[in-house]
């Protein structure tokens, strides 16, 4: 029975949020799906709303990234997900008699647009105010509850060449970590990565080509003396290479400070942002690093070879 959707919410989930949701989202991660449900009018909201959706996924069986339409509604079991009778005031279907709060898990079905391969989420939509026949305002979440095959922990490669192999396992951690939702634990490991990696990536820096290198260099050496992080924090400061400053700001010392910020009074979500931040900002400076390093390897390679004919 094909229903006409008349959802009195609106719609807080656009195609771009549905596919971040499915791909990125850490399972028990609650998204808004609707919201502005006004509970005393008819409210329809279908899984179908949910179907014939695109993402961009890795595929299992081809190892590479394709993309991937959730299957169309196949009608075997109750698609609504919020309706509402207006005849009586009766508890509406998937409310639940006691808490009187809406949930409702179901199933959605990826399919490869390459080569077929299909891929299962488990999702549990609900509200967040009890039902009564005059309560307006509701919002429907959703959050994952299961996958299959689950998060696979895909490191980018200059990253994963880039850190120490204890680092590594540390950043692997980290993610996984972040994929259960587990904020303060990826942030913690997050700090040790930072910890063992600043000097590296100070050393690194130090060893690229541009104007200021030399005084890097001076207080790398005399770091390695007196282990005083902060004069050479100042001297990345005053002559970072231009690759790095173009964020605004030494991306280096807002890493370094994440060590001295305490994790006591942050929440989960607060820490798993933060851990989010701290990878989006190495992972930068890595990847500048290795092309500045990888650029200027080329150059001193075609200027031998010009130098030559
Ligand atoms: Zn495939």
């Amino acid at each position: 029975m094909k229903r006409t959707t008349t959802i009195s919410g609106t719609n807080s989930m656009s195609n771009e949020d549905f596919a971040k949701f499915i791909v990125e989202s850490p399972l028990y991660h609650r998204v808004r799906a609707v919201e502005n449900i006004d509970m005393r009018q008819p409210a329809w909201c279908e899984i179908a709303d949910y179907c014939d959706k695109k993402f961009v996924f890795k595929c299992p069986v081809e190892k590479s990234v394709q993309t991937f339409r959730t299957m169309p509604f196949d009608g075997y079991y109750d698609g609504s997900l919020m309706y509402r009778s207006v005849e009586d005031n009766s508890l509406p279907d998937g409310f639940d008699e006691k808490t009187k709060l809406f949930a409702k898990t179901f199933s959605l079905t990826g399919e490869c647009q390459s080569c077929g391969h299909r891929i299962d989420i488990i999702i549990t939509a609900f509200t967040d105010m009890e039902w009564t026949p005059t309560t307006a305002g509701a919002s429907l979440y959703m959050q994952k509850i299961g996958q299959y095959p689950a998060f696979s922990i895909e490191v980018q490669t200059e990253v994963s060449k880039y850190l120490t192999e204890d680092d590594l396992s540390f950043y692997k951690k980290a993610m996984i970590s972040l994929s259960q939702n587990y904020g303060i634990g990826a942030f913690a490991y997050f700090r040790r990565i930072i910890e063992n990696e600043i000097q590296r990536l100070i050393k690194s820096i130090s060893e690229l080509e541009f104007d200021g290198v030399d005084m890097i260099k001076q207080s790398f050496l005399k770091y390695e003396t007196d282990h005083q992080m902060s004069p050479m924090i100042d001297a990345l400061n005053k002559h970072l290479p231009g690759s790095l400053t173009r964020l605004g700001d030494n991306p280096i010392k807002l890493l370094h400070q994440q060590l001295s910020e305490g994790i006591h009074g942050l929440t989960e979500e607060q820490c798993a942002d933060k851990a989010r931040h701290i990878d989006a900002l190495l992972s930068y400076v890595i990847k500048v690093i290795n092309e500045e390093k990888f650029a200027f390897k080329g150059a001193m390679q075609a200027i031998q070879a010009l130098r030559k004919s």
